[in-house]
């Protein structure tokens, strides 16, 4: 009658979803400032002004046929044009507008490249903790999730156990760095070994190995950190970026999909994109504001209010007890949770102090909370002696 799995999908809410209506609820019944949420990674920073702007030029300049109409189903060919340049001009690499295949958001960009790549049994590498839809994206396509454990306590990748999990059938790897949820950014080091290994691994089995770049936290990183730019390590690498969280623009749902021409079979690998983009309707991203990233590809928000948060919230955190390691970007702290099970911890901060938390299981890893930082300053320092009443609670 209905797709088994779809209904599956549909009717098991995520947990993060699940917390986040449930604190819209208290909400309503207590009032805003009785709610502590830290659930969503919805970004709490206004989108630059430049956005504004653009969004205003275009309106103003342009033919309204043209800014509501459809565009190529891959995206309109200047703002390609555009984003090419900005990549030559940042990265050690050389694309065109036809490298660049545009999306709703980074969800679209994975789904897209995840379709486009796999075969009923392909292997996908994910490193736990991870973003919990690839898990949803990589069955929908019937391909199968190997997930590799984190490496303790920094985060950064265990490259034996990476190495072990990779088998003939693999077909990709997604790397998301700096990462949902730990904060976490591959260094160099990390990102040259991972590499290494993963072209003995081409070598040794005979068929190219993807790395899918999951990027949407790129821009959002502290003090001098780097992150690494991945095709520059390995040429199969297929990028999915997004302006949800630069931008702060995650309703406008825009994104891309970068398929550079040194991906083996390249313009294959491109045209199963769009096949995967059509198969799925996702053909011809909102028009608006593709032209409004055409316009600001260069531009990220003011992120020195997450560092703030970070640094109010690390430092009180850790002063009272609880352990985690100082994330380097995105805006998400991992804690360990004060009992094994995370979900019951989570449980007894939401029933008791109406502080919402996210247990980790649905990250691919247990005894752990996310602490999403990405809110307003005050409700961090109204939420402190709460956490410091449920540290006391278990002592
Ligand atoms: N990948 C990661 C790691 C994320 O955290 C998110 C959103 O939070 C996405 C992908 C999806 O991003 P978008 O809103 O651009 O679809």
């Amino acid at each position: 009658m209905y797709s088994e799995m779809m209904y599956q999908y549909g009717s098991q809410r995520s947990v993060i979803r699940e917390i986040f209506a449930y604190g819209q609820e208290k909400i309503r019944e207590l009032g805003p400032d009785a709610v502590f949420d830290f659930s969503l990674g919805n970004p709490s920073i206004p989108a630059p002004d430049s956005v504004k702007e653009a969004v205003f030029d275009i309106l103003e300049q342009e033919s309204p046929i043209a800014v509501h109409g459809y565009t190529a189903a891959q995206g309109d060919l200047q703002v390609r044009q555009n984003l090419a340049d900005s990549v030559n001009r940042r990265f050690q690499i050389t694309v065109g507008p036809d490298n660049f295949y545009l999306t709703c958001g980074a969800a679209a960009s994975l789904c897209c490249a995840i379709r486009a790549l796999t075969n009923p049994g392909d292997e996908w590498i994910v490193f736990a903790p991870y973003f919990p839809e690839y898990k949803c994206f990589v069955m929908a396509a019937a391909g199968v999730v190997k997930e590799v454990p984190p490496r303790l306590p920094d985060f950064q990748v265990d490259l034996a156990k990476f190495e072990e999990t990779i088998s003939e059938k693999t077909k990709a790897v997604i790397i998301n760095s700096p990462n949902n949820p730990s904060g976490a950014v591959y260094s160099k080091e990390t990102v040259q070994e991972m590499t290494d290994i993963l072209k003995k691994k081409e070598k040794e089995y005979g068929h190219p190995i993807f790395l899918i770049a999951d990027e949407p936290y790129r821009e959002i990183v502290y003090g001098d950190v780097e992150v690494p730019y991945l095709p520059e390590y390995y040429e199969d690498t297929i990028v999915c970026y997004s302006y949800s969280k630069s931008l702060s623009l995650p309703g406008e749902r825009i994104g891309y999909i970068l398929v550079p021409d040194q991906v083996t079979e390249s313009e294959k690998i491109y045209s199963a994109v769009c096949g995967a983009g059509r198969s799925m309707g996702y053909v011809c991203a909102p028009s608006l504001f593709q032209r409004v990233i055409g316009k600001c590809v260069d531009d990220i928000g003011d992120i020195e209010a997450y560092k703030k948060n970070r640094d109010l919230l690390y430092g009180s955190l850790t002063d009272l007890g609880y352990e985690c390691v100082k994330p380097d970007g995105a805006f998400y702290l991992f804690v360990k949770t004060l009992e094994p099970d995370a979900n019951e911890f989570c449980r007894k901060a939401r029933e008791k102090y109406n502080l919402l938390l996210v247990p980790s299981d649905s990250f691919g890893c247990s005894g752990y909370m996310r602490v999403s930082y990405c809110v307003a300053y005050d409700m961090i320092e109204r939420a402190l002696p709460l956490f410091e009443q449920l540290k006391k609670d278990y002592e």
